[in-house]
């Protein structure tokens, strides 16, 4: 049995990933199990960068082997913004609905194919000397106004076109079948199968 600690707080990731994982030999562990953990400040330019450095300081912490990710929405007609700003687009502490609102202002004015957006996951697992990374896409447009009311972040924006519906509009099984997330966890969970 390996134990992971899963470097998040955030139930919705913890849930999506023990589900993914349900028939391995793997026991999950939330950070809010454990106490004193060091302050860990995102302040990478990269998902990557920011994945890495919350795994290592938690793995060099707990000496156990961790999952740490991080995500994001990339427009490629605003130079790939917000990207790693994606969770304090709008400043310090901004709700989803001041990001939504900044984005889509400052999408004002594009149109057809400058409206394509893509999310992105990045994990990071360290288990002894190994590190090891893992991306998922997905790929979609952004609309001109909110459409569902799951999920969170972007995801009333998100729209895909393949299934002409937003994230928001779609279950919590639906969206992680298709989405950087659920991609990025399926790459970890084929590498996990190979590994035990
Ligand atoms: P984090 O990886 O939890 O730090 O996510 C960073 C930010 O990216 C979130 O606060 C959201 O704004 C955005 N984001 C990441 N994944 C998603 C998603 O699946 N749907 C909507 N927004 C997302």
């Amino acid at each position: 049995m390996i134990d992971l600690v899963v470097a998040s707080s955030n139930p919705h990731k913890i849930r999506e990933l023990s589900k993914l994982l349900e028939k391995l030999p793997v026991r999950l562990h939330s950070l809010t199990e454990y106490k004193d953990l060091p302050e860990i400040i995102e302040d990478g330019k990269s998902f990557e960068e920011n994945a890495g450095k919350k795994a290592k300081i938690i793995h060099n912490h707990l000496k156990l082997s961790v999952l740490a990710d991080d995500s994001g929405l990339e427009v490629p007609a605003l130079n790939n913004e917000p990207g790693v700003y994606s969770a304090r687009y709008a400043g310090k502490n901004s709700s989803d609905k001041q990001n939504n609102e900044l984005l889509l202002q400052k999408m004002k004015y594009l149109t057809g194919e400058q409206r394509k957006a893509r999310f992105v996951c990045t994990l990071c697992f360290i288990r002894r000397d190994t590190e090891i990374f893992f991306n998922g896409y997905s790929e979609g447009l952004i609309l001109e106004e909110f459409r569902g009311d799951n999920g969170f972040g972007y995801d009333p924006l998100f729209y895909v076109p393949s299934l002409d519906r937003t994230y928001a509009e779609l279950s919590d099984d639906e969206k992680s079948a298709i989405s950087h997330r659920g991609k990025a966890m399926t790459e970890f969970k084929n590498y996990l199968v190979k590994l035990i």
